[in-house]
Parts: structure tokens; sequence; C-alpha cells
């Protein structure tokens, strides 16, 4: 391809990327894709600077105008951000600013990048009079009605010395929670959702009719004065200071700091918080504190030289699906994995992404050659959100179709009514099952048995030296030492957890024996309930019915677990091999305290870990569910906690903090 096709490729690319983004908010890549493709463009033209047109995508601000929105031009330009993806192209912004103004160390205010769209909201003697969205930089669309619509959005400044003319520049967002609300009502209207917060803040925002924007959960932040009559400070910092004095809402992540190790810690800690803020955020804004600075550094053709946006790594990637395997777990569930062609999502390169089941892939529409956009956010398991269907090859593309057979040992598979999944029919005659209900059984939530990885179950196995998690308890030092980079320290070490882990809880020896679903909530409510395994194990249906959190399905597959002989065996042998449990005394559920209580635990706390906090309550009798309702007795917030505490608020259920808890935890009637 000569270099003029390629721009002339490269830059219809973006201009279709760039439609269906600003125009029709929504967005058919994900934005680490535009960028890639915006980077290749920017080398390039860079490398033939003869080139360069004013037009290239490059060179402007991307928004269009809708002409069915009122026209606004702006009293001075909307500019966009250039980007940085790593702390070296920060370093040397940082450099090329310090260099310019002649300083050793540059002071910034720095700001949440802020996932949403621009705005310009001008007020005259204080009034909101005019609102618009940045459109081309230029132009923007008159969109005043929808925004005096926005909850925290002042129409009339308060407080001393407002200046008759101010133009404030902000963000209009959608918090997490209410997006995610917003989907699902849309959802559940049949009608299409949005792809992520920003476009749902961009789509809601610009709706001809009003009423429908009050309905959306919309929000603003301000970062910016634009033009101005009268005095502000000479500070960006204290001019948003200013803003929130005269009712302006300011992200509470704004700071001022000097130098390059304090702008770089910003990032990490902000990066470190992002999970827990109540609104997206896809990076950090450096901005050089001083204005009469800001002026001297100027701009260029689509943003200012005295700011930078650094990004954080994309959550969202494009790649290709090269094949789908079907990997037995536990319980012989057969799940379909996509194998991907190696992706840095995330801060990861993800090569693998569960499909689920049948029915997961029948709403993906996906097929083996796929492209796909894979999602990798926080801690979370990457995902393949959708298929670019667009771009699919007809010729490279093939159907997934699912096994008849186990593909490990072979036996056949079934699949029960209302369930979508596949299973082996197997057992522990398969040997994936077998490796995973050993991988269970040495889990940290179950005996824990420290220096028994994946990795050595898998040997165990394969060298045929365990088949059952009570053979774990016959091994040798000597036996252990044959594995393959086994070495005797870790050897001894092994077998040195074996002993120790002996010592559990009925309620971590119940969740070990990996019966399906059975958590470690409902573990411990048998524990308490039944107070010995051979309670548990002779309780009829009926009965297991009667504890709590235990219905129908779970009911029978307790029962039906020990009416299995080689179960039973199992748990003798493991009862023989020596693993014991504190006799449980006295504990009736008429005496748990907290017995039909729910709790919902957010934020961090100081003093215990959500798990422990988790445990305590479960064991006085109580239930720990993961998200707020109407059957919450109280939420447990602790520091940071975000949307779990509004919705708390909202639906008036109590809130305690680490006090409360510890006073709740300690008191036994
Ligand atoms: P940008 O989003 O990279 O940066 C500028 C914008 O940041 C501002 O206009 C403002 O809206 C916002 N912002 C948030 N917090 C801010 C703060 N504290 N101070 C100043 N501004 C702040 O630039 P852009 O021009 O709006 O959009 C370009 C980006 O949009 C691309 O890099 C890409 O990520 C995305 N995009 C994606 C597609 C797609 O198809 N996925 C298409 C077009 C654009």
């Amino acid at each position: 391809m000569s270099i003029r096709t390629e721009i002339t490729h490269l830059t219809l690319l973006l201009e279709e990327y760039n439609y269906q983004y600003y125009v029709l908010d929504n967005p058919s890549v994900p934005d680490a894709e535009y960028d890639r493709v915006f980077q290749q463009l920017q080398a390039i033209e860079k490398e033939n600077p003869e080139l360069l047109s004013a037009n290239s995508p490059t060179q402007k601000v991307g928004g269009i105008a809708l002409t069915k929105f009122e026209q606004v031009t702006h009293l001075k330009p909307m500019l966009s951000l250039d980007n940085v993806f790593d702390t070296q192209a920060l370093n040397d912004f940082m450099q090329r600013v310090s260099d310019k103004l002649i300083r050793s160390e540059t002071t910034f205010c720095i700001e949440p990048k802020l996932d949403g769209l621009a705005v310009s909201i001008i007020y005259e003697n204080g009034i909101l009079v005019q609102a618009a969205t940045r459109g081309d930089g230029q132009t923007g669309e008159n969109v005043t009605e929808n925004v005096k619509t926005i909850a925290n959005l002042p129409l009339r400044l308060r407080g001393e010395n407002i200046p008759p003319l101010l133009e404030v520049r902000g963000e209009v967002f959608m918090l997490k929670a209410g997006f995610k609300k917003l989907n699902d009502s849309l959802t559940q209207a049949n009608e299409k959702t949005f792809v992520n917060p920003r476009n749902a803040a961009a789509g809601s925002l610009r709706q001809l009719d009003s009423k429908v924007t009050a309905r959306r959960p919309l929000a603003f932040y301000c970062y910016a004065v634009g033009v101005f009559e009268g005095q502000l400070p000479n500070s960006q910092f204290e001019r948003i200071q200013k803003l929130k004095e005269w009712g302006l809402p300011i992200s509470e992540e704004v700071k001022r700091v000097v130098g390059n190790t304090d702008c770089h810690a910003y990032y990490q800690a902000i990066a470190k918080k992002r999970p827990r803020l109540a609104y997206e955020i896809d990076g950090v804004v450096y901005k050089v504190d001083d204005i009469s600075e800001q002026q001297q550094l100027g701009f260029v053709a689509r943003a200012p030289r005295w700011a930078m946006a650094y990004k954080f790594p994309a959550e969202e990637a494009v790649t290709v699906v090269e094949n789908v395997e079907f990997q037995v777990g536990r319980t012989g569930a057969i799940t379909p994995v996509a194998k991907l062609k190696p992706v840095f999502v995330g801060g990861v390169t993800v090569s693998n992404a569960t499909l689920h089941n049948k029915d997961e892939i029948q709403r993906l529409g996906i097929l083996i050659g796929d492209q796909v956009v894979v999602r990798r956010a926080g801690d979370v398991i990457p995902q393949v959100v959708r298929v670019l269907v667009d771009k699919r090859d007809q010729k490279k593309t093939q159907q997934i179709v699912f096994p008849t057979s186990c593909p490990v040992c072979h036996s056949p598979v079934e699949r029960i009514e209302g369930e979508s999944t596949i299973r082996c029919v197997g057992g522990l005659y398969c040997e994936a099952q077998r490796k995973q209900a050993i991988k269970h059984f040495a889990s940290r939530k179950a005996l824990n048995i420290d220096g028994l990885g994946n990795k050595i179950v898998e040997l165990l196995v394969d060298h045929k030296l365990v088949e059952n998690p009570a053979q774990l308890f016959s091994l040798s030092t000597s036996q252990v030492i044959t594995l393959p980079r086994m070495g005797a320290i870790s050897a001894k070490k092994l077998i040195n957890s074996l002993q120790i882990c002996k010592k559990t809880t009925l309620s971590r020896f119940l969740y070990s024996l990996g019966i399906r679903e059975v958590g470690e909530a409902t573990a411990n409510n048998l524990a308490n309930h039944y107070k010995t395994i051979e309670a548990v194990k002779s309780a009829g249906i009926e009965d297991l019915k009667t504890v709590s959190d235990v219905g129908e399905i779970v009911a029978k597959h307790i029962y039906y677990f020990f009416r299995q002989e080689h179960n039973n065996e199992v748990v003798d042998k493991l009862i023989a091999a020596g693993v014991h449990w504190p006799k449980i005394e006295g504990i009736n559920e008429s005496e748990l305290p907290l017995l039909g209580q729910t709790f919902v635990i957010t934020g961090t706390f100081t003093n215990m870990s959500r798990t422990d906090i988790k445990n305590a309550l479960q064991q006085l009798g109580a239930k720990v569910a993961g998200s707020v309702s109407n059957k919450t007795s109280a939420v447990i917030a602790g520091e940071a906690a975000g949307s779990k505490l509004t919705k708390a608020a909202e639906l008036g259920v109590s809130v305690m903090d680490e006090a409360a808890l510890s006073i709740l935890l300690k008191t036994d009637s």
C-alpha cells in the first residue's frame, strides 16, 4: 500500500469511528483500538510532514454538532487533550514544559480524567443561561434545557464576587450505579443498551426531549473556566476551588503537586482507587497550574500544550478467537473457553476467556475466527463482551461444536433440564474432575494446604500418586520428591502442611468436599445446624431444607452426595487419616443472635478484612449479601464505600461503621 493510500485508509477509518462515537453515541470499536489507529496515522504524518492535511483527524477535535440541535458558537474554542500511555512519555511532557518555562520543576493541577462528555455552561450574573456540547470544538449543540435537569448542577450560583460573565467547563457523566440501572431497565423494555457510561451520558444529554434527559442519572463536575469578566485567581487549582465556593460541583480528587515524583504517585494512587470510585475515569489529566504559564505555552491544532492526559491501560481490546476448547470443572460442568490471540488488556496479557455455556455463545453469536472485544477490568476475569460482526470473514470462521462425550475421560455428557450447562457423568473417574476436586480440597477457604498449588495437584494426579483427597494423607516425602522440579525442601514442606491442615473446622471440612452449590456460607449453616458430620450425612431432603439458605436443589445435591458410596468412603478415610475439628457445642439456631438478618459489606476496614467480617457475621447466624435491597438489615460501611451506601440511603436501610460493627460482633445476645 502506498503511503498516500494508507493515510486515506486510516483517515476514513477514524472518520467512521468518530461518526459512530460522537454522532450515534454507539462506538463500534473499543477506545484502545481507536487510539491505536490514531497513533498509527500520527506516526505516518510525523514521518511525512508534506502529506499532513489540516483536515486530518489528528488535527481536529473529533465531535460533530448535530443540526437537530440549535448550534452554538463557542466564545473560545473547546479543545481536546493530548494523550500519553506510559511513564516515559509523561516524563517527556513534563520535561518539555519545564524546558519551555525555563524552570527545574513545574507545579501541576492534577485531576481525574472523567469519562463523559465536555460541556460549556454560561452563567450571567450567577444565573445559568446557556449550555452547549463541545461539538467540533468551534460549534456545539445547545443543550441548555437538558443540562438544567442535571441534579447536582446549580441553576443559580451562590456566594460573593461572582463574575458577571462566567463560562464554566466540565464533564457530564453517569455514575456507575446509575448506568447499570439504566441498562437494566433498557434491557427490560427490550431496547438497545449503551456500551459504557460515557456513551450513556452522551446519549442521554443529547435528547430532543429534556424530559427523557431528566429521567437519566446524569451528574456534572467542572474542571475549567472558559471566558469570564472580572477577576479570578491566576491558578487552575485555585480557580476550581472558587467554582466550588460558588456552589459548582468539583471532583474530590483534584490536587496540586510539584514535580514528577508526586505526579506519578498520584497516578498510582488513583489507579488503585479507581474501582471504588462511583464514576468512571479513564486516566489522569496534568495541567500546568499557573495560568500565565499556560498562556505562555499556548496550543497546537487540537490540544493545549500545557495539559496532558495520561490514560490508564485500556480495559477493552480487540483480538481474534483462534479456537474454542472445552474444560471440565470440579462438578463435571463442561465450559467452552475461547483461546485468544494474546492481547494486552487491563494491564495483563490475556489469551483465554470463558464463554460460560451454549446460551452465552448464542447471545454473543460468536464463531471461531471472529474478531472480538475482550474486557478485563480490575481483577475481574477476562470476558468476551461482543463480536465485531462487521469484520467477520466468512471464509475464515467456523461454528463452535459442543462435544458429545467428555473431552478428558470420554464418558457421556448430559444436559440437565433447566440448566444451560452440559456435564461429564464420569465423576471421580474423570481425571479432570479428580484434579479439580483435589484443588478445591486444598484451597484457602477449604483445608488451606500450604504448598499444594494447582500445578502440584496436576502432577500428583498425572503421576498417579493421588486419586482423591484422602490419598493426599498417605503421601511420603520420598514419593513427592520424584515429581518433576520438586526439591527436597518443598517436598518436606508439603508433607508438613498436610499434617498441619488436619486440624480444621466442620464447616471448612464440609466446604472442602466440593458438594455442588455448597459454598462457605451453606457449609457454615450446615455445621451450625447439624454439629456433627454423621448428622449431615444422614439428614433427609426435607430436613436439610430446614437449614437456613438451603432450598430444594441444594438439599438434593447434599443428600445425593452422601448416597454415593465412593464419597462416603473418602469422608471416612479423611477422618481415619486424622482430619479433625473441635466439637460444636451448645449452639442452637435459636441462640444465633443474628439469625434471619441480612448484611451487606462495603468499603475497606482498618481492623478486619471483609472476609473476616463476613465469617464473623455468618457465625452469628446472619446472611451476607452482595447487594442492597429492602430485605437488607444493615449496610456495614468502611472507608470509601460507594454506590451501596447511596443505595442504602435511597432505601432507608440503616448503615453501621466499623466501630458499630465491633460492638455488634461482641454482643452475644
Ligand atoms: P479525550 O477524551 O482523550 O480528552 C479530552 C476530553 O477529556 C475533554 O474534552 C473532556 O471531555 C475530557 N475530560 C475529562 N476530565 C477532564 C479534565 N479534568 N480536564 C479536562 N478535560 C477532561 O479526547 P476526545 O477528543 O474527547 O476524545 C478522543 C478519545 O475518545 C479517543 O482517544 C478515544 O479514546 C475516544 N474515541 C473513541 C472512539 C471509538 O470508536 N471507540 C471514537 C472516537 C473517540
